[in-house]
């Protein structure tokens, strides 16, 4: 057990994060200031964060022979960060040297990070400071996944229907204020949850309701979240396609029966590939497949056949994930040090998923980080150049107002001329958010100007 000391200041978050980094929670223990003598390592008088965060880098590093590809970085968004150094005005090789220099970062995350910020300005230019993206939350899900921290609710059909007549009267609201302003849509997301727990009629009815809500003369993009394949019927895809939606995600995970027993899904491998076929009978203009590394009991191969079978589909983008074991999961209850253990595993499987997505024409468009993410390393979607998400990418940059409507939906306000965010929250347990929803829609009213 080492003894660490960390001062009292604004670093003091970071900083314990980095450790966390290096050490299981049960390898260190923070030390108060009256017991600074006994610690291993001293954190005290620094006046820059990032000179603190390097040397305690280094002081870890030499005390575990370990050096995180991703530097000092503890943030969730690494992508954000070098695309604000360029707009800042730096050059290319001035934004490797600091990412380098400051941050510690490994050339492979410089190289990635670099090319995803060429790509992300393509895609981003002629930008309408007008537009914002719009999610709506559908908290309903057939299981629960054992990773699972989102709002996520397993019910008879009969509790579904009042939570869609509070959501579409926060639609509505929100519809009509968005207009009044003079803000208009550029991305549509449903998600969840798992949007395609909603029987067809009402989904149907939902799509339909945000169409005639906001304005989409300007809508670039709708996706419906698709997520469990034991949801997915022919008659609902019709009713995502007849509506106009042009994007949907298929979530498999792993094409492994006994992973998908693991995580507490209750559908077949058979499933994933019947919901391919009949996304792609029915015409759906881009698919997207989830997938997550380090799943209990899988080892690189596992993961290689996973994305051998998931390419062969041919989805338009895969979004590559590092499970992350989050505090409200049912995992962590099993299993706390998950995410120490399976670095080296997920290391590989990531090396397979580059070469692969690579190799068959994908290429990474957007990359977030989480905490408590196996082996510290990231999540990555790759696409077939021109079929690239920009909510996806929007989220991830905290560049534009994304309203979030439904149970548990976090609205931020982006405000350019201080490049600040504000969010408005609404309540997540969906029975609250029914009782609540009045008072849902006065915080949008005051919230979103
Ligand atoms: S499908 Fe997603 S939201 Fe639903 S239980 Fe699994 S992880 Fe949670």
């Amino acid at each position: 057990m080492y003894n660490i000391y960390l001062e009292e200041n604004k670093a003091k978050y970071d900083l314990n994060e980095l450790v966390k980094m290096f050490l299981k929670p049960s390898e260190f223990q923070l030390v108060e200031e009256d017991q600074k003598e006994t610690a291993l390592i001293r954190m005290e008088g620094f006046e820059d964060k990032n000179e603190a965060k390097r040397y305690l880098f280094d002081r870890l590093s030499q005390l575990t022979g370990q050096y995180p590809d991703w530097g000092t970085l503890t943030g969730v968004r690494p992508a954000k960060l070098c695309n604000e150094y360029f707009r800042k005005g730096h050059d290319t090789e001035q934004v490797k040297k600091i990412l380098k220099d400051t941050y510690y970062l490994s050339d492979e995350k410089i190289k990635l990070l670099i090319d995803l910020a060429q790509l992300q300005q393509r895609i981003l230019k002629d930008c309408d400071p007008n537009a914002v993206g719009i999610y709506a939350g559908i908290p309903f899900c057939p299981t629960r996944c054992v990773y699972c921290s989102f709002t996520s609710n397993q019910v008879k059909y009969e509790k579904i229907p009042p939570y869609l007549t509070a959501l579409h009267k926060e639609i509505d609201f929100v519809g009509q204020h968005l207009k009044d302003i003079g803000r208009h849509a550029e991305s549509i997301y449903i998600g969840g949850g798992t949007p395609t727990t909603l029987n067809a009629d009402d989904l149907g009815q939902l799509i339909a309701k945000m169409k005639s809500a906001f304005d989409m003369s300007g809508v670039r993009e709708f996706t419906v979240e698709a997520g469990r394949p034991d949801t997915i019927t022919e008659d609902k895809l019709r009713v995502i396609k007849d509506s106009g939606v042009g994007r949907i995600s298929i979530n498999p995970q792993s094409m492994k029966q006994r992973t998908l027993e693991l995580i507490g899904r209750s559908h077949t491998p058979g499933e994933i590939v019947d919901a391919f076929k009949k996304a792609k009978e029915v015409e759906i203009p881009i698919i997207n497949a989830d997938l997550i590394t380090g799943l209990p009991e899988e080892q690189p191969e596992d993961f290689r056949e996973t994305l051998e079978r998931i390419i062969e589909l041919d989805p338009e983008n895969i979004t590559v994930h590092t499970l992350a074991v989050k505090r409200a999961s049912r995992l962590i209850e099993q299993d706390a040090d998950y995410n120490y253990r399976q670095g080296e595993v997920v290391r590989e499987m990531l090396a397979i998923a580059k070469e692969k997505l690579t190799a068959c024409g994908y290429e990474p468009y957007y990359m977030y980080r989480q905490k408590h993410m196996s082996g510290n390393f990231e999540n990555i979607g790759w696409s077939k150049p021109g079929t690239e998400s920009i909510y996806n990418i929007r989220i991830m940059e905290e560049d534009q107002t994304i309203v979030a409507m439904g149970a548990g939906g976090i609205s931020k306000m982006y405000y350019p001329e201080t490049n600040r965010l504000e969010r408005v929250p609404n309540v997540s347990n969906y029975e609250i958010y029914i009782d609540r929803i009045d008072e849902m829609i006065e915080r949008k009213k005051i919230g979103i100007k």
